[in-house]
């Protein structure tokens, strides 16, 4: 079957598809290597094209009835779910992730966050505050024109995540996905559209760092939501900062998860796999950090080894396999340095290592210490690093002395201490014998280096409006002139 996948045009402003004017843009199969499609970026004109597109039509799309603008997206999440099949595979092609993933956790994840900020939206109201005879009523207001940019492992879901509680709220969006990844925004595009979302409502501009720049800083924009890496959060914040505009931050993380040794070594273990195998450990919330107490350290370690050598590896396309390639050729190499960085550390490989092509194994490293680079950055692949431990509390401060604090996990059968261990966790998500799972009802997002903001769940609503008062004087004006 032909993995060619062109889009009608590169970019989509104002309801329509619209030829980019920038450098072109090869996008490639992380598999094969192979263009499946040739984009071009936008040019600064066509951002600003495309936030005044967004500017103009908003007003309305706010003034609609929420209930509305809530059906349109509930119609979105329906053609995606329709269309579940082409869109996994798009996925796939666009990311290399294997599609037994791209079924499961991408659009449907982005259907989800549709439909519930889609059903959210008509049940936000305001306050009423009486004041013995004056009153104040608040009401919560669309902000105006949003930018989303986004991180290259969940193009689609990063795109549905942030346009849906934006549109929920009556704004409007323009959407920069990443260059690696820059299919799955326009099919949201296309989707909204078809679903009844007005021109202009949303739209995406192609391109790299200096595109997004450009987005977060032209005057029509009032909130930037960035989902990358910390450096470019940093530099979006404080770009965003000039403006006073509002900002999201969802970023990366070196995440710890702490099995005691009471655990259930099985549950333990496929959670620490999935914690960092899973897209091919291109997940910001993975638990890399895995400590596990002395007692059953050896014992996790054996099972972990068993357990990866069955990882089927390969084709991202066939049905049958667990793991696919890395994003891109540069990203590989970055993964492989820190693997080298590893064993030259004095780290022991149990299993996996640098791998070849596009493919990196999945790769634990065992006898590590906290100081070492690679428990200490983030590698955004499949690197594990497991430590032992001994007590609860050492457990607990070392897991915490990190800059990062996006997630974090404790496998214990011990209730008492699952719940205390979460609550002194410096994380934004915290799991007790679960991991990585970002259910749209449950608020997700960082602490301390790791980023700002929430998204999903009721909490996004308040990143996405603001609150105005209106105060309502019922007597007379008591002026002391
Ligand atoms: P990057 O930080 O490199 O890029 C993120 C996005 O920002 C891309 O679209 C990028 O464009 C754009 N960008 C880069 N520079 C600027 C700039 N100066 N102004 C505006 N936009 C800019 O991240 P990656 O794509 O490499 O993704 C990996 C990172 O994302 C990891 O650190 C990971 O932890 C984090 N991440 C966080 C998640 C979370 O929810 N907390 C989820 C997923 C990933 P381009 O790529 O075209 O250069």
């Amino acid at each position: 079957m032909s993995h060619f996948a062109q889009p009608a045009a590169s970019l989509y402003i104002d309801g329509a598809f619209v030829e980019g004017a920038g450098a072109e843009l090869a996008v490639h199969y992380p598999y094969t290597g192979a263009v499946i499609a040739t984009l071009r970026e936008a040019s600064p004109e066509q951002v600003a094209k495309a936030t005044a597109a967004a500017a103009a039509a908003q007003p309305g799309w706010a003034a609609l009835r929420p209930v509305e603008r809530g059906r349109v997206l509930i119609r979105a999440a329906q053609i995606i779910r329709e269309r579940a099949e082409e869109l996994a595979r798009l996925e796939t092609l666009d990311t290399g992730k294997p599609i037994q993933e791209t079924r499961v956790a991408d659009w449907p994840s982005g259907a989800d966050a549709l439909e519930y900020f889609g059903g959210l939206a008509p049940t936000v109201t305001g306050q009423a505050i009486p004041l013995g005879g004056d009153f104040v009523y608040t009401i919560r207001e669309a902000l105006g024109v949003c930018a989303g940019i986004g991180a290259w492992n969940y193009p689609s879901q990063i795109a549905c995540w942030k346009a849906a509680p934006a549109l929920a709220m009556g704004n409007a969006m323009v959407f920069k996905p990443s260059e690696e990844t820059p299919l799955g925004a326009l099919k949201l595009a296309e989707i909204l559209t078809e679903a009844g979302l007005p021109a202009g409502i949303f739209n995406v501009v192609q391109g790299r760092g200096a595109i997004g720049s450009a987005l977060v800083t032209d005057p029509r924009v009032a909130k930037v939501s960035l989902t990358g890496s910390v450096a470019t959060g940093q530099r979006v914040y404080a770009a965003a900062a000039e403006g006073m505009r509002h900002v999201t931050m969802e970023l990366g993380g070196k995440s710890p998860l702490i099995v005691f040794d009471d655990a259930s070594l099985e549950d333990a273990v496929g959670a620490a796999m999935l914690a960092n195998f899973y897209s091919s450990g291109q997940i910001c919330s993975n638990g890399t950090r895995v400590f596990v107490q002395q007692g059953i350290l050896p014992a996790f370690l054996d099972r972990l080894a068993e357990r990866v050598a069955k990882v089927r590896i390969g084709d991202p396309l066939d049905e049958e396999t667990q793991h696919g390639p890395i994003v891109s050729p540069a990203q590989a190499a970055k993964i492989r340095e820190a693997i080298e960085r590893g064993r030259a550390e004095g780290a022991r490989l149990v299993c996996g290592g640098p791998g070849e092509g596009a493919f990196v194994p999945p790769t634990v490293f065992a006898d590590a210490s906290d100081d070492m680079w690679i428990v200490r950055e983030e590698i955004f692949g499949p690197v594990m690093s497991v430590l032992g431990f001994a007590t609860e509390a050492e457990a607990v401060a070392r897991a915490n002395a990190s800059p990062y604090g996006l997630a974090a996990g404790v496998f214990t059968r011990d209730l008492a201490r699952g719940h205390r261990v979460a609550a002194a966790l410096q994380a934004g998500t915290t799991w007790i014998n679960a991991y990585n799972l970002t259910p749209v009802e449950a608020p997700f997002g960082g602490v301390k280096l790791s980023g700002i903001g929430r998204e999903n769940s009721a909490a996004a609503i308040e990143h996405y409006s603001q609150l105005k008062s209106v105060y309502v004087g019922m007597g007379g004006v008591d002026a002391p002139y």
